[in-house]
């Protein structure tokens, strides 16, 4: 869909013309992509900071309705939208070294995960409360580095993981203040570190 907007005063804008370049009717079928598309747009809405054009969000969301058209599981969709969406706006956790000595995990091994402390806290350093498997920390990393969605399930224990991991990230960012937040956004979309 295209909509075409121009400023109003305040909040408002006018909306001048609305054309529907595709839709997503088979969406409708499932009540779990239902609540999983409303899920995805009120978190698109919370975090992308309004009047900023953020394409590579746009894109994913798109990429996001036409996996759950075409069927795609509903909650992998959601956490694989989470996860770009983080990534885009600059608020990735680490995942590869503890975010405390930077020592990098052994293959194969599962790590602790700490949202407050940004990522992955290694034993000597605290670790964290939650535990991340090798497995889930590869899922991970897999869905940042492709812009494809899963066409299959994960395995429950990695997407349970995954579940809990963004859960702790959301209510992290959910104390952070709205300005803060768009200001450490923009400081990273214009190339500066926050
Ligand atoms: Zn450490």
């Amino acid at each position: 869909m295209n909509a075409h907007f121009r400023p109003g005063r305040g909040e408002l804008a006018h909306l001048e013309r609305v054309s529907v370049d595709r839709s997503f009717h088979a969406i409708l079928r499932s009540l779990e992509a239902i609540g999983s598309a409303g899920a995805a747009l009120a978190l698109i809405r919370e975090r992308v900071p309004e009047h900023e054009p953020e394409p590579a969000v746009f894109d994913s969301a798109i990429r996001f309705l036409d996996a759950l058209d075409r069927g795609a599981p509903s909650e992998e969709a959601l956490l694989t939208l989470q996860i770009r969406v983080l990534n885009v706006l600059g608020f990735s956790p680490t995942l590869d070294r503890c975010v405390g000595c930077g020592k990098v995990p052994a293959p194969g091994r599962a790590a602790s995960f700490d949202a407050p402390r940004g990522g992955i806290v290694c034993r000597a350093c605290g670790g964290g409360r939650l535990v991340l498997s090798a497995g889930a920390l590869r899922l991970w990393a897999t869905v940042q580095s492709t812009i494809e969605y899963a066409s299959a399930p994960w395995p429950e224990l990695e997407r349970r993981q995954l579940h809990d991991a963004l859960d702790q990230l959301d209510a992290q960012h959910a104390t952070v203040g709205v300005r803060e937040r768009t200001g450490a956004a923009s400081g990273r979309w214009e190339g500066r570190t926050p």
